[in-house]
């Protein structure tokens, strides 16, 4: 019987792997729903659409990814629909199953993933391919899209990844490209409305339906012609399959309010990379920098309401106990009320063990007040801030508008209060970037410690440099950039180490963190990569390659050996795809996903790039034209909305602060908190 829960045969496998916990599911605010929850009796159980859910790497990775999380809920709580989460599991259970002859199960009923309608997979990475192929293929699912049948589920990937997806297209039956939470609500009723009339049409006109319907791109409905010299020439839509549209567009969902997800996050049974609750406080980024594909692919910005921030912390921390709370976004200290914010909720929990973290926070955006809040109470252990690039010449190519002063100003103004640690993070591979840009990050080290012991008094100042290989990204001005080669990378960042070893006054007091050139050559690889790199992918997992994004797994030599087979007479090869730069133009792969930006805007702050001119954010300034708000009728959505974040329920320490009486606040229901804060003020 499908939907049948396989535990029994999962069970004694489990005490022969590492870490068994992360396959048994049951976590808090986890659900298992009647496999026929759409229908009343086994006859209606073609009424239920059901969802297996997966994130391809470990659980500890994969378990608080905010995707899949709000996917799961949104999913769930519709009536007629189903969601189950699956993870990639460990080579050493991998081994097992294929020998028992089970097949790669979810975590929450341990149903296989093979009976489910719809298998959906976030690719935050492009790093996760390998798992993705090694999840195909023990739940049966024929790797090739091609060779699926009306008993296999639906293929349907999504998630930053999928902004170029070509390097997967034979393996996926389709991509939903940007925000995901309304696109598979979507989705799910059209799968609904297909079984309903009886799967009319077969798997291939499914296929078709969501193809016209612009949910999502149906890579099989495209073709591919490509130059003699391995440029492609164009991608088009099939000529026999009539209103499949020639671009696809993301999908933008507004007013995050109307989506306070996840409502009830999931709490982890193992360790995982996050332990801490995360709210989005706002999605998509303005500020323009070059590198980033995150802030070009999810503009424009749309913040969260203050007190809709309010609510899903106080709702989200009762529903799972954690004690401290991420404020999430691409740089959470841009949200125009974050300083209502973080006092509110800083006010809210004094006194109690919740704790308030800004995930990413940008130099300019930091204050010192703003820090203080966050750390109220708490241990002032380090600061992370990202210049990026070395020298004040590269972060005008980046478009990363912070000058040393900015950043020497900042750091002095932590170490004076109380701070002892600051990281900082760089890339390495910008373009126009020489050895002098780089050597600039050892220098610059240098003074926030001179700084840090000057303000402070104290010589046990650290700064820590982490520092990474640049890899050129779909959507961005950078995508027609050539990417820096491996070697010359690692040769640029030995010389920045011994540079800063060889410091005697500071050297000893400035940690040194890297990551070497040749991982990156394959995220580049697969990022920039066409429907040809397939052959690299699979080739590389037939040849045993897994977990790509975990250095002790990660193989460059499998790679370079995959690719030189799958490319092995023709004209392209792993440096064509990755250090060779693109003119104006040849048509790139991802040309027809539709992230809204303006092809001839990105050229030309590309252009703007080389000539290191500065861009403003769109949030504070003009509109620059980059064409997402026009393109996809959406406009930026931000504050300040005037209102405020008031405690829900009082401790002892913030009663003092409120100048209204206690009972006027202490009597303030969650639904109620917008209409009493205006009260109060
Ligand atoms: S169209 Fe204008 S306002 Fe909208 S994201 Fe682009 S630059 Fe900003």
């Amino acid at each position: 019987m499908p939907g049948q829960s396989r535990f029994a045969d999962l069970e004694p496998l489990l005490e022969r792997v590492q870490k068994p916990i992360q396959y048994v599911g049951g976590e808090l605010n986890s659900t298992v729903k009647d496999w026929n929850c759409g229908g009343h009796g086994p006859d209606e159980s073609e009424l239920t659409v059901r969802w297996a859910l997966m994130y391809p790497d470990a659980y500890e990775v994969g378990l608080p990814n905010q995707g899949v999380m709000i996917l799961y809920e949104v999913l769930n709580e519709r009536p007629d629909a189903l969601a189950e989460r699956t993870y990639a599991v460990w080579p050493d259970l991998e081994g097992l199953l294929r020998e028992a002859g089970v097949p790669q199960l979810t975590v929450d009923g341990h149903r296989p993933v093979g009976d489910f309608d719809i298998f959906g997979v976030s690719f935050s990475t492009e790093l996760g391919y390998t798992n993705f192929l090694t999840a195909l293929d023990l739940a049966g699912i024929p790797l090739h899209a091609s060779e699926r049948t009306e008993g296999h589920p639906l293929v349907i990937v999504g998630g930053h990844a999928s902004f170029n997806p070509e390097p997967i297209a034979d393996f996926v039956d389709a991509v939903v490209v940007g925000d995901g939470e309304q696109a598979v609500l979507e989705l799910t009723d059209l799968v609904a409305a297909w079984k309903s009339r009886g799967r009319k049409g077969g798997r291939a006109e499914l296929l078709a339906q969501v193809a016209r319907s612009q949910l999502a791109y149906v890579p099989s409905c495209y073709e591919v012609d490509y130059h003699p010299d391995g440029r492609i020439r164009r991608v088009a839509p099939k000529p026999d399959l009539g209103g499949v549209p020639w671009r696809v567009a993301k999908h933008t969902v507004t007013d995050l309010d109307a989506w306070p997800y996840p409502k009830a996050p999931l709490v982890p049974l193992a360790e995982t990379v996050h332990e801490r609750m995360s709210v989005e406080i706002f999605r998509g980024c303005t500020r323009g920098c070059r590198f980033c594909q995150a802030g070009m692919i999810t503009r424009p910005v749309r913040e969260r309401s203050i007190t809709g921030i309010g609510e899903m912390v106080e709702r989200g921390l009762s529903a799972t106990g954690f004690e401290e709370v991420g404020l999430l976004s691409l740089s959470s200290a841009d949200h125009t009320e974050i300083a209502a914010i973080a006092k509110g909720l800083a006010d809210r929990y004094e006194g109690s063990q919740t704790g308030l973290s800004l995930p990413s926070t940008r130099v300019d955006a930091f204050n010192i007040e703003l820090a203080n809040e966050l750390t109220r109470g708490g241990r002032r252990s380090g600061l992370t801030f990202a210049p990026e690039g070395g020298s004040e010449r590269l972060r005008r190519v980046i478009n990363k508008t912070v000058t040393e002063d900015d950043l020497v100003a900042t750091v002095a103004a932590a170490y004076g209060a109380g701070w002892r640690q600051v990281k900082l993070y760089f890339m390495c591979g910008l373009p126009t970037e020489t050895d002098d840009d780089v050597l600039q990050i050892a220098a610059l080290a240098a003074k926030v410690i001179e700084t840090g012991r000057r303000v402070s008094g104290q010589r046990d100042i650290r700064c820590t440099v982490s520092i990474g290989g640049f890899v050129p990204k779909p959507h961005t001005p950078f995508q027609w950039a050539g990417q820096l080669a491996a070697g010359a990378t690692d040769a640029r960042l030995r010389l920045l180490r011994d540079t800063i070893r060889a410091d005697r006054r500071y050297g000893r007091s400035i940690g040194f963190r890297y990551h070497d050139g040749q991982p990156g050559i394959i995220e580049g690889l697969l990022s920039r990569g066409d429907r040809r790199v397939g052959a690299v992918i699979e080739g590389v997992w037939r040849d045993g390659g897994r977990f790509d994004g975990w250095s002790e797994h990660f193989s460059y030599e499998r790679w370079m050996r995959a690719a030189a087979e799958a490319f092995d007479g023709t004209a392209v090869s792993v440096d064509w795809f990755t250090t060779r730069e693109r003119d104006r133009r040849e048509v790139l792969p991802w040309d027809h996903i539709d992230s809204g930006l303006d092809r001839d805007w990105l050229w030309e702050d590309w252009q703007a790039a080389l000539a290191e001119q500065e861009v403003d954010d769109c949030r504070w300034s003009a509109c620059f034209d980059c064409g997402v708000c026009p393109e996809m009728g959406t406009q930026i959505e931000i504050g300040p909305t005037g209102r405020v974040l008031l405690p829900l329920s009082v401790s002892s320490g913030a009663r003092q602060r409120l100048s209204e009486p206690p009972t006027a606040v202490t009597s303030v229901s969650s639904d109620s908190v917008a209409e009493v804060g205006q009260r109060l003020t």
